[in-house]
């Protein structure tokens, strides 16, 4: 994990998953944690090297390779951790997020990895919007929903760290479709990202570089959305069945999906394109001689 100045008071902590710093008077705001016990001695290493001491950890959103290491940071340095609601019952009990995934059941070994299951950490605090001061520090939380249900973004120092709300270009290429779990509120918020122009100095996205200027990548990544969403809705009129309206997207967009777990984050993904058409009367659910039936709504 590198360490790289943003701005007199803000660091990016770069890795597979990002994490940063916001710096004041000797004592830091850890945001993130990485994805696991080995990240976290690194990034705690690297605080060590600033001769700073931490004052308090917030998770942005509940997925394994953001607070993964969280539970090593809380052990070792006993500082407070912050996160939102709903996102804190995962921190807190980590086998909801494979659980999730596989429909409510519990996970097979395949889903029980790193990736898909951290470490539980204890939340001290729930994060809300709006100012936040720890220890004069001092911090803006935002609402970003849509990648998780919901994920708040964090500015400090000059810096806006945006977590998973916005994909950096080849990050999002690589993904293909990107995870979320609901398209309409993350159109909101990446419109409301394209707004922040101008007013942070550098945005660090939760993986790849960051970027003195968010709203070009904002845009992109909500036409990706949108062109998901309407292979979605293209595929209704090829395949009335769920596995077929997934393969369909993964197919236009040049994807492999080599493994449960990638498999069922883009069926997450798919079923949150469905539930968005569905709230526009664009897709109908129906269970026929035992089969599921997803089919195009009355509007569509
Ligand atoms: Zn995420």
């Amino acid at each position: 994990m590198d360490l790289i100045r943003l701005t007199e008071s803000a660091y990016h902590l770069r890795g597979g998953s990002n994490a940063g710093l916001v710096v004041e008077a000797g004592r830091a705001v850890l945001i993130d944690t990485g994805l696991d016990k080995d990240t976290a001695k690194k990034i705690l290493r690297h605080v060590d090297a600033l001769g700073v001491s931490l004052a308090a950890v917030i998770i942005t959103h509940a997925h394994a390779d953001h607070f993964g290491g969280a539970a090593t940071v809380a052990a070792r340095t006993g500082v407070p951790v912050y996160a939102p609601a709903l996102e804190a019952a995962v921190v807190e009990n980590p086998i909801l997020e494979p659980l999730y995934l596989f429909s409510g059941a519990m996970p097979p070994a395949e889903l029980r990895h790193k990736f898909t299951l951290a470490d539980a950490c204890k939340v001290d605090h729930l994060l809300a919007p709006g100012p936040l001061n720890i220890e004069g520090i001092s911090l803006e939380i935002m609402p970003a929903p849509g990648h998780a249900p919901n994920q708040m973004i964090v500015a400090g120092g000059g810096a806006c760290f945006v977590a998973d709300a916005v994909f950096a270009p080849d990050v999002l290429a690589k993904h293909g479709i990107p995870f979320m779990v609901d398209v309409d509120a993350w159109l909101g918020t990446l419109d409301g990202l394209g707004g922040l122009d101008g007013r942070y100095a550098a945005f660090v996205p939760g993986h790849g570089p960051a970027t003195a200027r968010i709203g070009e990548w904002a845009a992109q990544n909500a036409a990706r959305l949108r062109e998901i969403r309407g292979l979605v809705s293209d595929a209704l009129g090829q395949t009335d069945d769920l596995a077929g309206v997934i393969k369909h997207c993964a197919d236009q967009l040049e994807m492999t999906l080599p493994n449960l777990t990638l498999y069922l984050l883009a069926q997450t993904a798919v079923l949150a394109c469905m539930a968005s058409l569905r709230a526009a009367s664009e897709v109908e659910f129906t269970v026929e001689a035992n089969r599921l039936r997803v089919a195009k709504g009355s509007r569509a």
